[in-house]
């Protein structure tokens, strides 16, 4: 597969690079693939249920093709995805798709753990470490430790906000060993975000140690999440009817979203022949896409804190894909759009819990919220003419080319259910009254040591201890 630039159509490159790099330095413009291939007519096509391993080979496939062979690519799909996406029906026309399965809790589990095995296959020749240096608000930075601990020629330094993330996501960062540690930062963010930038334009550093960084712009990780758009679809397309009687429904996806990058991810499983007639693009109070969708105008915004926090995205980074795949009036025919303040957050964890017994956590709510709203009445006020203020929370004033799908009942709901409830137990608890239980894996995070290793907000300090304890 050839990859070419957001910015910049005459650059081809292979996917090796583009993995490599992350972005292009030149253009600052993101890779994307100059091609996204059908899937086999064989596989769409299946009546049977499908294998979530199979559908992820076969679609990996044409994007790795002579670089990665084939034997080397099934055994990446094996190890990665020991788990799949249950698909959950929780009312007639609805499904959770659950996300969270995966060793974090999270979806980002799914790109993660592909990255790191497809870095690893190209660091296999090299004599010295690639050290991957990312800065996390929560939980990425525990999806790609856990993604990249005990791959081989592989080492990872994270770095976190002491104090600025739940309980939990420090216990998930701190208690790594072997080659992956936390730094727990005396700063923000940003500051964190600014040491790891700075360590890569540190030539003196470059000279002593390979660098590279897990960021979710990497095409890498955003691949592997069509992964499973292909397969719920396929799966919903299946039971549909005798979950739903509804006879071909169109498919909608529903996306809890921030930096777009699972969204982006469904696009290119629609593009490459999923059965899924459009999407919502769900956030919360940032809502930089829903007023795009609304006004026709971009505008990144410093981003505000909410309840759904893997969500608090001003300036999403995916907009530059979705911008240069499409225009405006083809996103504005394939996408509803939505967004939820945070009282509505709260609320939507409640409702649904109390209208269908589904605890779903407070990212999943968003997603869960544009859904109800949308069929109970939404479209059909949009189309009578009513005018939605899309500064209010609630339905962006647009419809999608399938909104009289939704409006003669032929349509079901894939909502994306991105994390497990027990990652935000208090919240959820303070929504439903009752506490989620704890899955394994997270549970044993809980019991082990704090390995993490404080550190000042200041580079010279940062350095010294990336070159005194780093391997070269
Ligand atoms: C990262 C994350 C999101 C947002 O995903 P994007 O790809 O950035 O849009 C939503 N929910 C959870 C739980 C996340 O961790």
């Amino acid at each position: 597969m050839i990859y070419t630039d957001t910015r910049d159509k005459s650059v081809k490159t292979d996917f090796r690079t583009a993995v490599v790099n992350g972005m292009n330095e030149k253009t600052g413009g993101l890779y994307i693939p100059v091609e996204f291939p059908k899937l086999s007519a064989d596989l769409l096509n299946k009546t049977t249920e499908p294998s979530f391993r199979n559908i992820a080979f076969e679609m990996a496939k044409p994007y790795v093709e002579g670089e990665i062979p084939d034997a080397d690519l099934e055994a990446i799909i094996h190890d990665a995805y020991p788990f799949t996406a249950p698909v959950v029906p929780v009312d007639k026309n609805s499904y959770v798709l659950e996300l969270f399965h995966g060793p974090t809790c999270a979806f980002k589990d799914f790109g993660a753990r592909f990255m790191a095995r497809v870095m690893s296959y190209f660091n296999r020749n090299e004599s010295s470490p690639l050290h991957i240096l990312v800065a996390t608000s929560g939980d990425t930075g525990s999806a790609v430790g856990s993604a990249f601990h005990n791959v081989p020629g592989l080492d990872v330094t994270i770095l976190y906000p002491e104090g600025k993330v739940s309980e939990l996501q420090e216990k998930q960062l701190s208690t790594f060993d072997g080659n992956v540690r936390a730094l727990k930062v005396k700063g923000t963010f940003d500051d964190c975000q600014k040491l790891v930038k700075t360590a890569f334009t540190d030539n003196e550093l470059r000279a002593k140690l390979r660098l590279s960084s897990a960021n979710s712009i990497n095409i890498s990780r955003l691949l592997p999440q069509s992964f499973y758009y292909m397969y719920s679809s396929l799966c919903v397309r299946e039971r549909a009817w005798g979950d739903t009687k509804i006879e071909n429904p169109s498919i909608i996806c529903i996306v809890p979203s921030g930096n777009f990058g699972n969204l982006t991810s469904g696009l290119i499983a629609k593009e490459m022949g999923a059965p899924i007639t459009g999407f919502v693009a769900a956030t919360n109070s940032n809502r930089t896409i829903p007023d795009w969708i609304a006004t026709g105008e971009y505008n990144a915004r410093p981003s505000v804190e909410t309840w759904a926090n893997a969500m608090d995205v001003g300036a999403p980074s995916n907009y530059e894909r979705i911008a240069a795949m499409y225009s405006l009036e083809q996103v504005r025919s394939m996408f509803g759009s939505y967004w939820l303040d945070n009282d509505g957050i709260i609320k939507s964890v409640s409702d649904c819990y109390s209208k269908t017994g589904y605890t779903i956590d407070p990212h999943g709510a968003v997603g869960w919220k544009a859904w109800s709203d949308i069929k109970n009445g939404g479209f059909e006020a949009l189309k009578n003419g009513e005018k939605n203020d899309p500064t209010k929370p609630g339905l962006t004033p647009n419809l999608p080319a399938w909104a009289d799908d939704v409006i003669n009942k032929k349509a079901v709901g894939i909502i994306l259910e991105t994390a497990h409830p027990a990652k935000f137990g208090s919240t959820v608890q303070q929504a439903t009254g009752k506490s989620p239980a704890i899955p394994d894996r997270l549970e044993k995070v809980l019991s082990l040591p704090d390995r993490s290793i404080p550190m000042n907000n200041d580079y010279a300090q940062f350095k010294e201890w990336l070159l005194a304890n780093l391997q070269g």
